[in-house]
C-alpha cells in the first residue's frame, strides 16, 4: 500500500528516476538490498526540482515520510528476527513519534494516516507479548554455558549489526526475568558518531562502558562494528557474532576480542550470514597463505616488492593531493543555501552560518529564528553553551499548517539564543545550482569554510534580537 502512495506522489511529481525507483522495489524486505533500495528512493526524491507552489511541497514532504517510513520498517523486520517484539515496536515507537498528533500538532494527514497503520500493528503486537524469541533464547544458553556457569570473571562480547538490534538485545538481557543473565548487567556499545537518539553511544558513556567492562561491573557488551578495532576493550573469553559477519579482517578482528586463553568465538547465524561466512573463511585462508609466501621470501626480496608497491603507492598520493587542492580551491568559493527538506521554505544563507567552537554550525539570521518554533528540554551544558530547546520550522506546506520538522536545536551562547543546524533535516543548494546536493549528509562534507563567530557579530546579533519590539518571537 505504502508503494502504491509512493507512485501515485511520484507520479504527480512527473520525476522518472523517483517513479522507477519505486516502481522496482527488492522483492525481500528483509534483505540489506531493501535497505540499499530505501536510501536510492530517498535519495532520487531529494533530487526532485524545487518550484513553488503548496502541493508540490506538501507532496515532496510526503514523499520524505513513506521513506523514512519504510528504512524504520526495513530495521524492524530484521530485528524481529533476532528479537524481542516489544523492543522492536519500542523502536518504531521513537521513529513515528513525529507522526503523532499528540507530540506533533502540526503533522499532514498521511503522517496521521500512517501513524493509524502503526497503532493497529502496535496492538497485534501486545498480543505476542509472552513469546520469547527462540534465537534470543540460543543467546542466553551460550552465554550460560560460558559466562554465568564459567570463571569468576567470565565477559562476554555479542556482536551484531545494527545499533538497533544493539538497544533490544542489550534490553532484553536486563529485563528477561533470569536473574543469572540479569546479573551479567548487559550494555549496548555503539558508536558515537550517531546521536542517542539514532542509537548511538556517547563518548562519555563509551568510556564509562569499557571502564566497567574492565572491572567486571558490566559483564556482556552489545556491540556493533566499532568494537573490532582501535578502542580498547579488555580482554574477555567469549566472543559471539549475533547474525553477524562482515570480511575476512572482520572476522579475525572478532575473534580476536578473545585473547584470553581457552578464550571461544561462536557464530549463531541465519543461512544468508552463514554463506558469507563460509566465503570469508576461505579468503581468510588465502590470506593466511599469503602471508606464508611473504615469510618465505628472503629479505631482499620482501624489500624489493615493499619499494616497488611504495612507488606506485606515492604517485597515487601525489596525484590525490593535487586534485584534493584544486578541489579545495574551487569548493571555498562556492556558495549555498541551507534548506528545510521538509517544507523547502524556510532556509538560511552559508553568509549568515557561522560556527561556535569550531564545532557547532549556528544561523547568525534574524529571519531564521521568526521562522521556528522552539520546544523547551531539560537544560544540557557542553562545551560552554547550554542546549535548551528543539527548533522546529514553521514553514507553511498548506494555508493555516505548519511544517514542523525539527531543523536543529535552540542553544545559548554568551546569553544570545542561537539556532543550531543539525543536518539530518537539512538539505544544501549551491547558489549555482537548480537542485539541492543529496549527498551531504554531515557538516564535515560540505566543501565550504565556515567562519568562527567573531565578538563583533555577536554583539551586532545580539543587539538585532533584542530589539524591544524583536522579543515577541521567543514567547512562541
Ligand atoms: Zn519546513
Amino acid at each position: 500500500m505504502v508503494l502504491a502512495q509512493t507512485q501515485q506522489a511520484s507520479r504527480k511529481q512527473n520525476d522518472a528516476n523517483v517513479l522507477h525507483c519505486a516502481k522496482h522495489p527488492c522483492s525481500s524486505k528483509k534483505d540489506p538490498e531493501y535497505c540499499h533500495w530505501v536510501k536510492r528512493l530517498h535519495k532520487a526524491v531529494m533530487e526532485l526540482k524545487i518550484e513553488d507552489g503548496a502541493q508540490r511541497t506538501f507532496e515532496f514532504r510526503y514523499l520524505d515520510i513513506i521513506t523514512d517510513y519504510l528504512q524504520a520498517y526495513h530495521f524492524s523486520l530484521e530485528t524481529l528476527a533476532l528479537a524481542q517484539i516489544e523492543d522492536v515496536m519500542k523502536f518504531l515507537e521513537q521513529s513515528f513519534s513525529s507522526f503523532s498528533p499528540e507530540t506533533n500538532p502540526d503533522t499532514t494527514e498521511p503522517e496521521q494516516n500512517f501513524y493509524e497503520l502503526f497503532l493497529t500493528l502496535k496492538e497485534m503486537a501486545n498480543r505476542q507479548r509472552n513469546f520469547v524469541n527462540p534465537n534470543l533464547e540460543i543467546l542466553a544458553e551460550k552465554l550460560r554455558e560460558n559466562v554465568v556457569n564459567g570463571r569468576h570473571d567470565a565477559r562476554a562480547i555479542v556482536f551484531v549489526r545494527t545499533r538497533v538490534l544493539a538497544e533490544a538485545v542489550a534490553s532484553w538481557l536486563c529485563k528477561c526475568g533470569d536473574v543469572d543473565l540479569m546479573r551479567l548487567n548487559a550494555r549496548k556499545f555503539t558508536g558515537s558518531q550517531a546521536s542517542e537518539e539514532q542509537g548511538g553511544t556517547s563518548a562519555a558513556e563509551q568510556k564509562w562502558v569499557v571502564e566497567n567492562f574492565r572491572s567486571g561491573e558490566v559483564r556482556v557488551l552489545i556491540a556493533t562494528s566499532v568494537a573490532e578495532e582501535g578502542i580498547d576493550i579488555p580482554e574477555c573469553n567469549l566472543v559471539i557474532r549475533y547474525n553477524y559477519t562482515r570480511n575476512e579482517v572482520s572476522k579475525v578482528q572478532t575473534r580476536g576480542r578473545s585473547r584470553t586463553s581457552g578464550g571461544i568465538s561462536i557464530l549463531l547465524a541465519m543461512p544468508a550470514v552463514f554463506q558469507l561466512e563460509r566465503k570469508n573463511c576461505v579468503r581468510e585462508r588465502l590470506m593466511e597463505s599469503a602471508l606464508h609466501q611473504i615469510s618465505e621470501m628472503s629479505s631482499a626480496q620482501f624489500s624489493e616488492k615493499v619499494n616497488a608497491h611504495q612507488r606506485k603507492l606515492f604517485q597515487d598520493w601525489d596525484l590525490e593531493a593535487i586534485i584534493n587542492e584544486r578541489r579545495r580551491s574551487e569548493l571555498e568559493n562556492v556558495k549555498f543555501s541551507v534548506l528545510c527538506c521538509g517544507c523547502r521554505k524556510i532556509s538560511v544563507h552559508s553568509s549568515e552560518i557561522r560556527t561556535i567552537n569550531e564545532t557547532h554550525r549556528i544561523s547568525i539570521s534574524r529571519n531564521l529564528l521568526d521562522h521556528m518554533k522552539f520546544k523547551p528540554v531539560k537544560e544540557q551544558w557542553f562545551d560552554g553553551i547550554a542546549f535548551v530547546g528543539t527548533a522546529h520550522c514553521k514553514g507553511e506546506t498548506e494555508p493555516g499548517k505548519y511544517c514542523g520538522y525539527k531543523i536543529g536545536k535552540l542553544l545559548t551562547h554568551k546569553g544570545c539564543p542561537f539556532v543550531t543546524l543539525g543536518c539530518d533535516k537539512l538539505l544544501f543548494l549551491r547558489d549555482n545550482e537548480k537542485r539541492p546536493d543529496p549527498k551531504i549528509k554531515q557538516w564535515k562534507e560540505v566543501g565550504y569554510f565556515i567562519e568562527e563567530l567573531t565578538s563583533e557579530q555577536l554583539h551586532e546579533y545580539a543587539t538585532e534580537i533584542f530589539r524591544p519590539d524583536c522579543r515577541a518571537a521567543f514567547a512562541n
